[in-house]
């Protein structure tokens, strides 16, 4: 590997509020407070993940503050958004760089993934289709490590 600068992992801590800023939507401390959870956030939260963390951090928050933000940023297409196969939605920052699922059937792990050889191919099926690629989504679904270990 060449010595190129740690690239990729290091997103500025501003970056989701910025693009909201950019996008024109308009933005409170409390609509802060729930974009830097969902910037910061590993996994891939859903509603009732995300309010209560916003709870914990700002107990003044009520559960329609945030249904609205998440609706606004939905909106103004500042969020991604998975069902993973349930029917809740799971809420990601779409400044994280592109990269497909492994979900686990048994206990809702997700495992996040990113192979060139699969980009290239989607990319390869659609030219082949006459098809001009915008986005792709790859879901996996199945049972994880540590629950197949259990069966
Ligand atoms: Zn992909
Ligand atoms: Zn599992
Ligand atoms: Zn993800």
């Amino acid at each position: 590997m060449a010595s190129s600068k740690k690239r990729g992992k290091t997103a500025p801590k501003t970056g989701l509020i910025k693009l909201c800023l950019e996008k024109r939507m308009p933005l409170t401390k409390k609509r802060k407070l729930i974009i830097s959870i969902i910037e910061k956030s590993s996994s891939h939260m859903d509603f009732e993940g995300i309010y209560r963390e916003a709870k914990k951090r700002d107990p003044s928050i009520g559960i329609a503050t945030v249904y609205r933000t998440l609706k606004l940023m939905r909106e103004f297409q500042v969020v991604t958004h998975h069902s993973f196969g349930q029917e809740h939605k799971h809420f990601e920052s779409p400044i994280k760089s592109h990269h497909d699922h492994l979900v686990c059937n048994e206990c809702g792990n997700i495992i996040e993934f990113l192979d060139p050889c699969l980009e290239k191919l989607k990319l390869e099926i659609a030219s082949r289709n006459g098809f001009r690629m915008q986005s792709h989504k790859l879901e996996i679904f199945g049972i994880c490590k540590t629950c197949f270990k259990k069966i």
